[in-house]
């Protein structure tokens, strides 16, 4: 492969066009050939290779770089989309159960990766380096398919020296919690908060969550975000609801804690240490996360739905979810993607497709909240779509917790 990767290469560089390597990984194989035999396990091979041709289009190269492991190099790509559009058919290809001889159908699934030349990866090395943490990526959030991104640090940190001096912060407390009010948009009160991180850099000053939270995942310092932040939030509940000022606090959830140990049990214990009943805390999933791994995902709702914290499907309508699915999901509550809120006011087909929400949350007896609320114009027409919570600019920003005790009154 190396040849023509590094031939590719070449003649990329001289032109506009860029080059994918897409480099896919047998999940489970070893367990087929444990549990099936090596004559079973090598059959598997046999189909997934001629699937994976099936996928391919004229000039793509398909490579076998290890006992599990293929590489597909798409020459001339436009555009990164081309690639991602090549990577969902290949996903797509390993849909259907596999079935060899006389064994059980086998449903066999792949992690894939992507990285782009010259867009992200500067060599050949760098090509096969990005295609394989990608590859990595997907298997461990459980996406179909992961196209390698650079993670962005702020200043000239090194990803190592940012992940450092963000697992420093966490245990040092130096992260804080916002709040942001949530408004019921019939009565305009404030029926709930939520809890939003902010990191402030000694040297580099307020660092957004849109910053760390992505590297957070990457190196499982996530876990420890979560529970710091469910911990903070659920003491400051305790705090107000002391003070006479009862209000539900939202916490948002990674995909990666629905994966860490027992993360109800975390959520029960936390309650109990502040006392909080559990109906003032909502947990904030977003619509991606609860679409990974469906069956695993609904079994450690329903636990957290038991518990009597309430649900929220949050960023709706980024994502691809199942109807089906989301019918199976025990939760509260709908939050619109804040981007659908923004466009609203530009076209009628972005009104239309928020009223689609709306009436989809209903129709599953689900509360729908908008986010990204800026103006009054957009207030109105939630308002008049009968869109049940707000939050957004337009009441308030996140604000620090004394701040928002004055809201509150
Ligand atoms: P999110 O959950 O979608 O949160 C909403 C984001 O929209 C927040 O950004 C909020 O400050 C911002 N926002 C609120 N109203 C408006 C508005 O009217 N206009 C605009 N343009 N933006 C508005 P923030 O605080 O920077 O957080 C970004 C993301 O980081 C959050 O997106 C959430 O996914 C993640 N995040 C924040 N705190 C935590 C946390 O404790 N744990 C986890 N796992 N993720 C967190
Ligand atoms: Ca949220």
């Amino acid at each position: 492969m190396t040849t023509a990767l590094s031939d590719l290469i070449d003649s990329s560089a001289q032109g506009s066009l860029s080059l994918a390597l897409i480099c896919i990984d047998i999940n489970e194989f070893r367990e087929i050939n444990l549990s099936s035999g090596f004559d079973v396990g090598d059959a598997v091979l046999a189909e997934v290779v001629y699937r994976l041709r099936g996928a391919l289009r004229q000039g793509d190269l398909l490579f076998r770089i290890g006992d599990d492991e293929f590489a597909i190099l798409l020459p001339s790509i436009l555009h990164e989309d081309h690639a991602i559009l090549a990577a969902h058919k290949i996903s797509s290809s390993f849909e259907e159960l596999i079935i060899v001889r006389d064994s059980e159908p086998m449903d066999v699934r792949a992690s894939i990766g992507i990285a782009l030349y010259p867009d992200t990866a500067d060599s050949e090395g760098e090509l096969l380096r990005q295609a394989t943490i990608a590859r990595y990526r997907a298997k461990s959030s459980k996406s179909p398919f992961e196209l390698y991104k650079k993670v962005l640090t702020p200043g000239n940190m090194s990803p190592v020296e940012f992940a450092r001096e963000l697992r420093r912060a966490v245990s040092n407390n130096d992260l804080e919690l916002y709040f942001q009010p949530k408004y019921d948009l019939s009565t305009r009160a404030i029926t709930g908060v939520e809890a939003l991180c902010r990191w402030t850099h000694a040297t580099h000053g307020v660092i957004s969550p849109a910053e760390f939270i992505p590297l957070a995942e990457e190196t499982g310092i996530i876990t420890s975000i979560t529970s710091w932040a469910l911990n903070s939030a659920l003491r400051q509940c305790s705090e107000w609801r002391v003070n006479g000022k009862p209000v539900v606090v939202s916490v948002n959830l990674s995909a990666y804690d629905l994966d860490e140990g027992d993360f109800p049990e975390l959520i029960q214990r936390t309650l109990r240490t502040w006392r909080v009943n559990p109906s003032q805390l909502m947990l904030e999933i977003t619509e991606t996360t609860m679409m990974q791994d469906q069956q695993r995902t609904i079994g450690i709702l329903r636990r957290l739905s038991e518990i009597g914290v309430g649900l929220s499907i949050d960023d709706f309508g980024s994502g691809y979810s199942s109807l089906n699915y989301l019918q199976q999901m025990p939760v509260d509550d709908l939050k619109i993607e804040k981007d659908f809120v923004f466009k609203m006011e530009r076209s009628e087909s972005d009104i239309a497709l928020v009223r689609t929400v709306i009436d989809l949350g209903h129709s599953y007896n689900l509360t729908v909240t908008a986010e990204g609320v800026e103006t009054d114009t957009a207030e109105k027409l939630l308002v008049d779509m009968g869109c049940d919570f707000a939050q957004g600019q337009y009441f308030s920003p996140p604000v620090p917790a004394d701040d928002l005790e004055k809201l509150l009154d």
